[in-house]
């Protein structure tokens, strides 16, 4: 039996295919591969930067899918399909829109996909695949499963190791798919686990790609002590709340993180309000408190901003980026507030019919990478659009870039600080502006 494993690309520039430099491993598909029984041929085609062979035979294809993705995964599942292969989709917005996505498959996987695997593996084996399969939320790769990263080698990844320790966060911005996909549960994978996948390969760089991984302090305390010996570095996303905690503070330091992707939103508390932001609410400092805390404990903060809140101006969002640039902040990024589907925000917009795109921008062929899909309180989509270009050509400008690196306690801490951060600046700075007005899809 032969399996293929499909991680789509977003789109297409308009003139050109799209080949994503800064991609990461595929975790979620290495981790389907090592539930995959041994005698099962697997093949992982990256679309990202490689073409699918279509007419290669195979018995089953499995394509993860995301919002960003949804086109695309239905085209490429549409191609399988008309050679009489058999598609199943799977992720996130599989499991918040599953009626969508059945339309374009022979199998929809709705949920965690780690313990239903096996049985999808056994029934497309004798030809009899079910329409629809459910796996509840849980811990990730329960009972020591271990990705194939074999799959990987060759696709030209960053070389940062993907893993992951809890699921989930505990709180519920309004813009937020996760907490609505785990119903605010926070689940964690056992840390001797983590350790052994970490001490299974060589790369000393690591990427927890939790949701939050700050959701439960005490569980980061742990992970962190596990963390001192192995003597890697890592980064993951968390919520600000976690500076509150200057003790769990310097373990992060100690037991190797270099920084976290941080949702601070936006820089006014009314906006936070409406977003329901409130791990950044309590004791609003203007984040002051918070970006001295970060930087005493020499964080490289990846801060992550949504522009286009019901309080937001064109003002405001200028001087989001001046505050971005005092932080001295190794990255922002400027993106516009998204009605992802399932969320409050995506509810409340459309009761008060304000979706653009028909409510359904991932799939329609006239919206483009970047673009406002709603209508904004106060000011056009287009000034919308407009004001995030603006921000992250400003944020990613030489002048910016060196102006934001002259800081010792982040930076300039060490040679291998300063390297990555040139590395990686320059790298997502190319994408951010390549990905602009992208078509979704590759039709
Ligand atoms: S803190 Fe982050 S992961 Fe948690 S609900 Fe808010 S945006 Fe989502």
């Amino acid at each position: 039996m032969k399996v293929k494993l499909i991680k789509p690309t977003i789109g297409r520039q308009e003139h050109s295919l799209y080949v994503d430099e800064g991609r990461m491993e595929p975790l979620m598909l290495g981790v389907l591969a090592g539930l995959t029984p041994p005698d099962v041929e697997l093949v992982l085609h990256d679309d990202r930067m490689e073409s699918i062979p279509y007419d290669d035979p195979a018995d089953l294809v499995a394509i993860t899918v995301e919002t960003y993705t949804a086109r695309r995964a239905y085209e490429i599942a549409g191609q399988f399909r008309r050679r009489g292969v058999p598609v199943i989709l799977g992720g996130m917005h599989v499991s918040l829109l599953p009626e969508e996505a059945a339309a374009h498959a022979d199998s929809i996987f709705i949920g965690d996909a780690e313990a239903g695997w096996p049985r999808v593996i056994a029934d497309a084996r004798a030809a009899r695949l079910r329409p629809r399969y459910h796996g509840a939320p849980g811990a990730a790769q329960a009972g020591g499963v271990q990705p194939r990263r074999d799959l990987f080698k060759g696709k030209g990844y960053l070389p940062i190791a993907l893993m992951q320790f809890s699921r989930g966060c505990r709180f519920a911005c309004g813009f937020c798919a996760v907490s609505q996909y785990f119903g605010r549960k926070h689940y964690l994978r056992r840390i001797a686990e983590v350790v052994a996948e970490i001490e299974s390969q060589a790369r000393r760089f690591i990427f927890f790609v939790d949701d939050n991984i700050a959701s439960d302090r005490a569980a980061l305390r742990e992970l962190c002590h596990a963390l001192i010996p192995l003597r890697v570095h890592w980064i993951s996303q968390a919520s600000l709340d976690v500076t509150q905690d200057r003790e769990l503070m310097g373990l992060m330091e100690k037991s190797g993180c270099w920084g976290n992707v941080m949702g601070f939103e936006s820089i006014s508390p009314a906006s936070l309000r409406d977003a329901r932001k409130s791990p950044n609410i309590p004791d609003f400092s203007h984040y002051e408190r918070e970006v001295a805390v970060l930087r005493e404990h020499g964080m490289q903060t990846w801060a992550a901003f949504t522009l286009g809140h019901d309080h937001d101006t064109l003002d405001s969002i200028r001087a989001t980026v001046d505050f971005a640039l005092r932080s001295k902040f190794a990255f922002a990024a400027y993106n516009i507030l998204m009605p992802y589907p399932g969320t409050p925000l995506y509810r409340r917009l459309a009761e008060e019919n304000r979706l653009l795109y028909d409510g359904k921008w991932w799939l329609h062929p006239e919206y483009r990478f970047n673009h406002a899909a709603f209508l904004p309180a106060r000011m056009s989509p287009d000034e919308l659009t407009a004001a995030c270009h603006a921000a992250r050509t400003r944020y990613n400008s030489f002048g910016c870039l060196a102006r934001r690196f002259s800081d010792w306690k982040t930076h300039l801490r060490s040679a291998a600080r300063a390297l990555s951060y040139w590395r990686y600046s320059l790298l997502f700075r190319k994408e951010v502006f390549k990905k602009h007005g992208m078509r979704f899809g590759l039709r």
